[in-house]
């Protein structure tokens, strides 16, 4: 059961959600028995835990100095102190596993283990009082922080049928794990990013014939979102750019569509070259929805294929979950228009995660935004400035969606 009276509700327990817990006690120790967290399943990180093992990933695309801790220098101290071993690849990013290890660290740390009450969120209210409702219970809340990931898969139009009747399937519900031998399969998969990627190395170490469809050549990146996303140099004039619009097509613009880091592209590039990938560039203009086909049509003609993977992200959108749609009223794209703060106008909601795009900017869903949220609802909510990394320091004057 759930308390049913709190003083903030975290919504959601991945990596955003507990790095506000971690700010917040930080700050204020005392907010330890006033804090409640849900999230259906009822423990830290396994939405994480499970898309990195879905897709067999050994290593995170960001830094060491991002993780939802208070100090930016704990996870390098936590592998020096521990003798983990480092992934050598350029920017130091840490193995899955030792991220993994040092995150329940932190959660032990905090004394969070059992902190996390299991179930979703159904409804908000924050007429007369924050009311949250869970399909555990009822929990009256001062402040609330949604931390939901609250998004819907992109599904490119020619391939919604293929989707919705099962020939194709979205890379998220991809369990790489749960799949045997694919000799002799020849696996299509959609997409040119780093989990395109992933799925094309589990595919080849299966045996299967793959294909790689992209729009455009392979674009190597070291990052998803270029470093100067992460500070003053391209923030400065997102936050001068007042038009929500505008920030949303700047922030989409920096991402820019799929990229791989160095050394997946050139893991990619060697079967191709070995003749076990093959890589098309091409627009898919139809896909079948009857599994006896299993052809698509591309702008070059068509190709068969056995399985079809969608390696083409999610879309983060308030509308996309029910209780969020009822306290946002003001959205644009399904964006909600926040203030510095990162609290919903008009309303005791605050964001973290993707969905804080109009303050942070494009990596606002990467760890670099959870910690750099978390910071800022922490100063909000409790007056404490636990302001340590300097890269974000500067706080931003922005004309939207100041609270009314
Ligand atoms: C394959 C992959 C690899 C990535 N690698 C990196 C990386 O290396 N570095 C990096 O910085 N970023 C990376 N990211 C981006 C980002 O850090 C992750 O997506 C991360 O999981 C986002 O954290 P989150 O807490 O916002 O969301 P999640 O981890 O998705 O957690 C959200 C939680 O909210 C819960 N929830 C949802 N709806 C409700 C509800 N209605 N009520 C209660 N709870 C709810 C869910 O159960 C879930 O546990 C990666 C993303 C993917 C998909």
């Amino acid at each position: 059961m759930p308390p049913t009276d709190a003083d903030i509700c975290v919504i959601g327990a991945g990596p955003h959600g507990l790095a506000i817990v971690a700010h917040l006690l930080t700050a204020k120790p005392a907010l330890r028995e006033r804090l409640a967290i849900v999230d259906p399943t009822g423990c830290w990180m396994r939405t994480w835990h499970d898309q990195f093992a879905r897709l067999e990933i050994g290593v995170l695309r960001s830094p060491i100095v991002h993780h939802p801790d208070v100090d930016p220098g704990a996870l390098a101290r936590y592998v020096d102190d521990h003798r983990k071993q480092r992934s050598n690849l350029p920017y130091d990013p840490p193995l899955v596993d030792v991220f993994t290890s040092f995150c329940s660290e932190v959660i032990e740390r905090f004394e969070l283990g059992d902190a996390v009450t299991t179930g979703r969120v159904t409804e908000l209210t924050t007429d007369e009082a924050n009311t949250i409702t869970t399909t555990a219970g009822t929990i009256q809340a001062r402040h609330i922080v949604w931390a939901a990931n609250t998004a819907t898969p992109i599904i490119p139009w020619a391939l919604r049928p293929a989707v919705d009747s099962g020939v194709a399937q979205h890379g998220l519900s991809v369990d790489l794990p749960s799949i045997g031998s694919l000799d002799g399969e020849h696996v299509v998969i959609v997409g040119g990013g780093l989990t395109a990627g992933h799925l094309a190395m589990g595919a080849v170490e299966r045996r299967a014939r793959v294909t790689l469809i992209t729009r455009r050549p392979i674009v190597e990146r070291d990052f998803d979102v270029e470093p100067g996303w992460l500070g003053p140099r391209h923030l400065a004039g997102f936050w001068r750019a007042g038009d929500p619009q505008r920030r949303i097509d700047t922030a989409r613009a920096a991402r820019g569509g799929g990229t791989m880091p160095r050394w997946m592209r050139r893991q990619i590039l060697d079967q191709i070259r070995a003749g076990r990938i093959a890589h098309c560039i091409d627009r898919i203009d139809t896909a079948p929805c009857d599994a006896e086909e299993r052809t698509l049509q591309l702008g070059d003609g068509p190709l068969a294929f056995d399985r079809c993977w969608l390696a083409t992200g999610t879309r983060p959108d308030v509308r996309a979950d029910h209780a969020l749609r009822t306290v946002i009223d003001d959205h644009i794209d399904g964006f909600p228009l926040i203030d510095p703060n990162l609290r919903v106008r008009g309303r005791d909601v605050y964001m973290t995660g993707r969905l804080a795009l109009m303050e942070l900017g494009p990596a606002a869903g990467n760890l670099w935004g959870a910690r750099t949220a978390a910071r800022r609802i922490t100063r909000a909510l409790t007056d404490v400035d636990l302001d340590t990394d300097s890269v974000t320091t500067i706080r931003p004057n922005s004309t939207i969606g100041a609270a009314k």
